[in-house]
């Protein structure tokens, strides 16, 4: 059984066939990025081949519309009658999607209704539905919510401490983001300890980067926010600060809400504090040939992560793994090193070796507490949860 997955951003479409019946196979993957501008391309991989190619594509009907033509050109599937449903990466579900949902005119509005949460997001997740409606006629659509994995959290992590009404009126808690990434590498890491009832905390670090807490399998706090603003340092975008330097910037130096809004999401987080680029690589590049404000980075990185990984631990009340993942969490083993350090206190040791080689188990086992790194598979997750809704 043939599942096609959609993720869509503002200018993207990614999508990858799956087959459900051999063990989740990837046939075809890809993207249409640059939507709607001038360097719009289309990248795919089929078959152990790679399609390459420049083309203007004007919105994502049109590169859904591509993406089915390329498909059906280079036989990944015979007919579109061999898919069987679409499952859509959507990024905000707000309260009331808690799992899964088979898409309907009534969650179509509830997603229009969230796009004031997620005004870069929802618009975009609904355009690949829509696309997805006219083009692959009368096959179940199913919305996957990154929010939904973080509907378990109690109160006590989930509500700001600012009055009730701001909660009741505007919906202004904490959801989380990252969610199918998170429940996806804790349930490997369910899997490899052995033990379903273990205390995981998972550490999604990529351009965007979130940690968890998940205890027995449920999310119990998680550090993005009402919005993937809080929590860790990120590529470009700050993480938690005070919100008072927010005020301080409107009134005492009439910054305008737009102006923040750029500084704190695209020139903030890793970019601002290295002053070189807001990717890993480049840093530590520069970190390589002694470059102070790279090696500065790098430990100011480390740093943030390994003291919300110490909050989590006494959230918990103990740890049994930690688990990495997404292009930082999977490739940057100096970071891993420089993270476990700080928390050598509660016995946690990596094995240098394997830390270095991205084994899937990279703690050492005098360790205390179980480290991995693991590719996260949001897509596969995806297709599973829509085997699931179909079944
Ligand atoms: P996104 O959040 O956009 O899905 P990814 O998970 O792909 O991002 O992570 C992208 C980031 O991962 C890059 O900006 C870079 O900082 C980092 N990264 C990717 N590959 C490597 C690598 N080999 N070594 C160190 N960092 C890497």
């Amino acid at each position: 059984m043939k599942i096609l997955v959609v993720n869509t951003g503002s200018s993207s479409l990614k999508f990858q066939l799956i087959d459900a019946k051999k063990n989740f196979t990837e046939l075809y993957s890809g993207i249409v990025d640059n939507i709607g501008k001038k360097n719009c391309f289309f990248d795919a991989k089929i078959n152990h081949t790679r399609i390459h190619f420049k083309k203007n594509i004007s919105n994502h009907e049109k590169g859904l519309q591509e993406a089915l033509k390329i498909m059906l050109k280079n036989k990944a599937v015979k007919s579109l009658k061999e898919i069987k449903a679409v499952g859509h990466r959507v990024v905000h579900g707000g309260e009331k999607y808690k799992n899964a949902v088979k898409i309907t005119s009534q969650v179509k509005k509830t997603i229009k209704e969230l796009y004031e949460l997620a005004p870069l997001h929802n618009p975009a997740n609904l355009q690949g539905i829509l696309a997805c409606e006219k083009l692959l006629k009368n096959i179940p659509n199913i919305a996957v919510f990154d929010t939904s994995f973080h509907q378990t959290m109690p109160q006590k992590a989930y509500l700001y401490a600012i009055p009730k009404e701001y909660y009741k009126k505007f919906k202004i808690r904490r959801y989380g983001f990252h969610g199918t990434s998170h429940k996806y590498i804790s349930q490997e890491t369910y899997k490899l300890l052995k033990n379903k009832k273990a205390k995981i905390i998972t550490c999604h670090l990529g351009n965007g980067s979130s940690i968890s807490a998940v205890s027995g399998g449920k999310s119990i706090d998680t550090s993005m926010g009402f919005t993937p603003l809080e929590g860790v340092i990120m590529g470009t975008r700050s993480g938690t600060i005070d919100p008072a330097i927010i005020l301080y910037l409107l009134k005492k130096h009439k910054l305008s809400p737009e102006k923040i809004d750029e500084i704190l999401n695209y020139r903030s987080g890793i970019l601002a504090v290295s002053e070189i680029s807001s990717d890993v690589r480049d840093i530590w590049a520069a970190a390589q040939r002694k470059n102070k404000k790279a090696i500065f980075a790098l430990e100011y990185m480390a740093y943030s992560i390994a003291k919300q990984i110490g909050a989590y631990i006494a959230a918990m009340n103990g740890i049994d793994a930690i688990t990495f993942t997404a292009g930082i969490g999977e490739n940057a083993w100096y970071l891993r090193k420089d993270i476990c350090e700080y928390l050598n206190f509660i016995g946690v040791k990596l094995d240098t070796a394997k830390n270095r080689a991205s084994k899937p188990l990279i703690s050492s086992p005098l360790s205390k507490v179980k480290v991995f790194v693991m590719p996260s598979n949001e897509g596969l997750e995806i297709a599973e949860e829509v085997i699931n809704m179909i079944k």
